[in-house]
């Protein structure tokens, strides 16, 4: 990645800061910076489609609109953009801003204290372009509902497989099944891309289907290596809203040849559930019927301590937005803390996604977390290609 190649947007009311900043970002070879003294300006900036957008460097404290307000307006415009926060505020603000910004879809590259030097900035940019994915908006606007249709109908959806390994012991334990769409132009696109037009046009039961029988094969692929993996499955929770389902679902999975209680179901529970009663039946049925149940997101919107009283599950997935970068982060830690604490004491397993380094891993570890799932592990790989990284997998010391 080349400096000299990215558009820089600074938005800082301090003059002086703001100067130094654009001197700073020119010394590391930026060449194209635009500037804002207030979040209004800097927004409009931004929306503003003829002056591209890939880094933001932005202060929290602003007249007009402030840090926090701007981020939202940037997360609710979707737009595959990463962020630094720069603020003189104590670190606690600076945290929640951070796992704020995360909420929000957001690239956060990172949050410098001022004043920000060449070195901490450079640090920082280079990390842009390792996470950032199409904008789920901006691709599902430009993607027609006939294309999801055919492409369905065409086999080009299929699980990934993130691996899922015990945090003690460093054994993989299983992995998560994640669609992707091999788009035949436009390469492999994540579920952000496309899963909100699946769900508009009635189409998450067929993807749900694919994704169960697929991945219940792949398991089976594994068993028989002799690997006795778990595998998760995502469910929206729109779908059980069906009273048949649970069986259904039970059926396929026998009919592959696998047993349910080698398969998780993973559930984010929606502001569209609308029929509790008929939800909470067919969990429980699914339960009965010897799958695992997965709390997913935990932390996040409606995935909450309600939940966990209404509904049998077994295993409590802690949100990435509090696993990423936790160890530099004390409020962070605490929420680790007592989530993990929870959840053994209602003798729950816990998943924390999103380890993304080495000490992430450490800290998860050392609170007693039960399995990790992220990048510093590995990303959702092909079935295939799954298979050669669990016969490669050393796990960390
Ligand atoms: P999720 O179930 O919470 O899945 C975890 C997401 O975090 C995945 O994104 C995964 O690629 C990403 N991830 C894992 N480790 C890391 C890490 O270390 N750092 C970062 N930054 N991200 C990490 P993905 O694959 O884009 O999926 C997004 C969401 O789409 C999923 O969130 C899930 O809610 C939904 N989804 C995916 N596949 C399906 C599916 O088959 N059916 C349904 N209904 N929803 C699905
Ligand atoms: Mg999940
Ligand atoms: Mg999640």
């Amino acid at each position: 990645m080349n400096i000299a190649d990215l558009h820089f947007l600074v938005a800082e009311d301090h003059e002086f800061q703001r100067k130094t900043l654009i001197i700073a970002l020119k010394s590391l070879g930026a060449k194209h910076i635009l500037e804002a003294a207030d979040g209004r300006v800097a927004f409009e900036l931004f929306s503003d489609l003829a002056t591209p957008v890939d880094v933001i460097i932005c202060d929290l404290e602003m007249p007009n609109m402030d840090g926090m307000e701007f981020i939202r307006h940037i997360g609710n415009a979707g737009a595959p953009v990463s962020i630094i926060l720069t603020s003189a505020m104590e670190r606690s603000v600076i945290s929640s801003v951070e796992t704020m910004t995360r909420a929000y879809g957001i690239n956060l590259l990172g949050a410098i204290e001022k004043p920000a030097t060449p070195k901490k900035l450079r640090e920082l940019i280079e990390r842009h372009g390792e996470n950032i994915q199409p904008s789920a908006q901006k691709a599902a606007a430009a993607i027609p509902p006939g294309e999801v249709i055919s492409g369905m109908e065409q086999q080009q959806f299929v699980p990934y497989f993130q691996p899922k390994v015990d945090l003690a012991t460093g054994i993989v334990v299983g992995a998560e099944a994640l669609v992707r769409w091999r788009h035949p132009q436009q390469g492999i696109l994540p579920p952000g891309a496309f899963l909100g037009i699946i769900e508009q046009n009635g189409l998450m039961d067929d993807l749900t289907w694919m994704m169960l029988e697929k991945s219940a094969l792949a398991c089976l692929a594994w068993h028989k290596l002799g690997w006795m993996l778990n595998v998760s499955v995502n469910l929206s929770l729109t779908s059980l809203e069906d009273t048949s389902l649970a069986d259904r679902i039970t059926q396929a999975v026998e009919k592959q040849g696998l047993a349910p209680k080698y398969m998780t179901l993973e559930i984010t529970e929606s502001a569209a559930m609308t029929h509790v009663a008929t939800c909470l039946e067919g969990l429980a049925r699914l339960r009965m019927k010897g799958f695992g149940l997965s709390i997913d997101d935990y932390g996040t919107g409606y995935s909450s301590m309600q939940q966990l009283g209404r509904i049998p599950f077994t295993e409590l997935k802690i949100d990435k937005s509090f696993v990423t970068d936790c160890a530099k982060n004390p409020q962070q830690r605490v929420i680790l803390e007592s989530s993990i604490d929870m959840a053994r004491k209602l003798g729950l397993k816990t998943v924390a996604e999103g380890i993304e380094t080495r000490s992430d891993w450490n800290l998860l570890k050392e609170l007693g977390c039960s399995i990790a799932q992220g990048y510093f592990i590995a990303k959702p790989l092909p079935a295939l290609q799954f298979i050669d990284w669990v016969q490669n997998w050393t796990a960390p010391e």
